[in-house]
This record gives C-alpha cells, structure tokens and sequence, in this order.
C-alpha cells in the first residue's frame, strides 16, 4: 500500500520526524485498513518510509522504519531489545521497581507506552499503528523481559481521536489484586493499576520527587494537585514540618493519606484538603496564609498548542498566587506537562507571575522527565514535562 505526499512535505521525514498530517497527502491507495502499514512516496514517488497508517487521525502515518525493510515480529523484536538495552544502561532499578520501559515515538516504536510496576508490565496502545500489532507487541514483551504478566490500560482520551474505543484487562498472565505497592528511592507507594492515572501512576516525575526531599527540611509545604501523594510522602520523608496537600479528588486525598502511612512517616505533620487549588490558594491569599515551599504540578491544561492561551492564563494565575503565599526564602515548584506550552513559553509566564505578584525570584533549577522517558532528537514533542525551581528571597 502506497501514500503519496503533495510536494515539499517530505520535508519533515527527511528531518525523521516520525509524523505525516492528513494535510500533507496527495493520494492513498483506496482501502487502507486501520493501522496497515504502508510507504510513504515523495510526489515523485521516491521511497521515504514506512509507516502505520491512521485513517481517522489527522495525525495520518507515523514511521516505522526510514529504510525498505521488513515491518513484521522480528522488526519489532529488535527494536523492544534495544529499549530494553537503553533502560538497562541507565540502570533506573536502582532508583525504583517501577519504570518506563517504552515511551513511544521516543523510543522508536510510535503509539506503544510499557510501563514495569514490580514484575508486571503495563501496555498502552494509544494509537492505529500499535493497536494492529498489540498481539505481537505483546508476545515479544514477555520473551523479552521474561515476565509473565501484562496488563492494558488502552484507555486514554488520545485513542478516541484514531477511532479506538478504550480497552483495559488482562492480555497476559493473572493479577490477583490491581493493588499494587511499588518502591521509589526507598519510598514506598501503594498504586491502582486500573484505576490510577496514566498506567497507574506519574513514573515521570520520581527524580524531581527526591529533589523536594532533598529541599523540604523543616519547612511548611503546600503541595498542589497532590494526587496520591508523590510529592507529600517525599516532603515529609526530607523532614518537612508540615504538608498540607490538596487535591480535587477526595479518593487521591485518601490514596495520599495511606501512601504516608505506608511509610511510617509522622501523621501528625500531615493535613488534606479538597478543593479546586485555584480557589484554595485564593482563600490561602485573603487569609493571609503562607507557606516555605509551594509545589505546583497540575494536569495537563493545554495538549495541543491550540489550547496554549488559556492554558496560559490558568498556569500564570496558580503561580501568581503561589508567589504571593511564599515566605521569605520560599521555594516554589511549578511544572508544566502540557504538551502545547514549550519550555520556553513557560519560563515566560512564570516570570510574569513573579512580576505581577511583585517577587523578584530567581530560577535556581531546570526540571525534567526521569531518564525512562528520554527524547529523541527527531522529536522533541516528547519532552513535555518542565519545571523549574524558583527562590524567592
Ligand atoms: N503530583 C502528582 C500528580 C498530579 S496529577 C504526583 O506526583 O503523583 C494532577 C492532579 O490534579 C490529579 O490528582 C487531579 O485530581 C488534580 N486536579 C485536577 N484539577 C484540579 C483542580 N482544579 N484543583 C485541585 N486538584 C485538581
């Protein structure tokens, strides 16, 4: 099966990127079935790749291979023992039991996320391409990792826009409890493989976790958006007087509370609140509230770059606000996971928060995704997590 591009938009593969917009088509071949792998020709039918096609997306081909070879098991095969290779040099079961093992375009294979809690592997499909090839995607994964159990979390919203339904069970093996407690720099975390977001948790943010421990000693932090509570228990194991931790979610506020106590650390010291944080920390400002140590890592407020402006607004307003409750000498913590906000972009509202709140902070460090989710040069789309360390004085 052939698709052939308008001229000049092979532009792109040439740079491999992995992605063709529907946009960029002259002609397909009549038929293509969802997830089929086909070549994609220049106008003048000049061999550029291969690819999976999604006939539904307008994210319309993401490459395979940039030369003429086979797409088929044994393909696949070297590209999951390369990934494999990669985490293994990176040696992350040093830092945690639980990782990510394959990040998708990033790691060549476009659409398929595995993530490893303990000895099981969780599998995510999230588009045409690697939906067709799930079966097989699975069978190599447990002969390449030799473990016996697979679980599928193909239910993120990004499937619905390449006409997938969403799917979630059992591809492999047993799990006799979706509860499941994994380590992380010699904390403990209790995580719902089913139910918990993405695979089951936020793998990306471990190395940024252990840099609040290293900072929170003896500070009164508030932590934003605190889900199940990565962020709190890390506080509070560096010796945090205080964590206050709020979240939408009265179920994460709960999951939270248990991870704290999972890991004997002082109760005491810790207190929830449910609420939108956008209104608690305006309650926080009118009462005159403050705090050491804000960390803000909100969900994702713009995907695309087409939602960047009032995504804009909402993250300049949490970090105004932020800046307003920090003390002296307070740390700020403020992420960015929207795809759609570059790092760039988001230094820039930051230092327009500071400015509108009247502080005059420093940005002391760069923060980024764990080493499991690295960034191919070719696609810098998979770098989406920012933050930055900021010091009020
Ligand atoms: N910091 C967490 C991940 C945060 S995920 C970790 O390291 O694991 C984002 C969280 O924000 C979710 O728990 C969600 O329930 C919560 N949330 C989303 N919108 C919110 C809002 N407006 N106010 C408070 N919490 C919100």
């Amino acid at each position: 099966m052939n698709v052939i591009l308008k001229p000049g938009r092979e532009k792109s593969l040439l740079r491999r990127h992995p992605w063709i917009f529907s946009g960029a088509i002259q002609q397909a071949d009549a038929n293509i079935a969802s997830g089929a792998t086909v070549d994609l020709l220049s106008s003048d039918k000049q061999f550029l790749a291969r690819a999976s096609y999604s006939p539904h997306s307008q994210i319309r081909a993401r490459v395979w291979t940039f030369e003429e070879e086979v797409v088929d098991g044994e393909f696949f095969r070297k590209r999951i023992q390369a990934t494999l290779k990669t985490r293994r040099r990176l040696n992350v079961e040093r830092q945690s039991n639980a990782y990510r093992l394959i990040y998708a375009e990033s790691d060549y294979i476009p659409g398929l996320i595995v993530d490893r809690y303990g000895d099981i592997l969780v599998l995510q499909a999230l588009t045409a391409g690697s939906e067709y090839w799930k079966e097989t995607f699975a069978d190599l994964l447990l002969e390449e990792t030799g473990l016996s159990t697979l679980y599928e979390r193909s239910d993120a919203d990004v499937r619905e826009l390449e006409g997938l339904q969403p799917k979630v069970g059992i591809l492999h093996g047993a799990i006799p409890d979706p509860q499941v407690t994994i380590h992380e720099h010699n904390l403990k975390f209790s995580v719902n493989l089913q139910s918990g977001h993405k695979t089951g948790s936020y793998l990306d943010q471990r190395a940024n976790r252990l840099r609040v421990r290293e900072l929170a000693k003896d500070k009164d932090v508030l932590d934003c958006f605190c889900y199940t509570g990565g962020f709190t228990v890390n506080a509070m194991a560096g010796g945090a007087k205080s964590v206050l931790a709020v979240d939408s979610s009265g179920e994460a506020l709960e999951l939270c509370k248990q991870n704290v106590a999972l890991n004997d650390l002082p109760v005491t010291h810790h207190s929830s609140l449910e609420g939108d944080v956008f209104q608690v920390l305006r309650k926080f400002r009118d009462e005159n509230r403050s705090f050491d140590m804000i960390i803000l890592d909100p969900p994702k407020f713009a995907p695309t770059a087409a939602h960047a402006d009032k995504a804009t607004r909402a993250y300049k307003d949490i970090n105004l606000l932020a800046f307003k409750l920090l003390r002296a000498n307070g740390i700020l913590v403020t992420f960015s996971c929207s795809g759609g906000v570059d790092s760039a972009l988001f230094q820039k509202i930051v230092a327009g928060a500071a400015l509108d709140a009247g502080v005059e902070a420093q940005i002391a460090e760069h923060l980024s995704q764990g080493p499991d989710h690295p960034v191919s040069l070719h696609f810098p789309e998979g770098a989406y997590l920012k933050g930055l360390i900021c010091y009020k004085p």
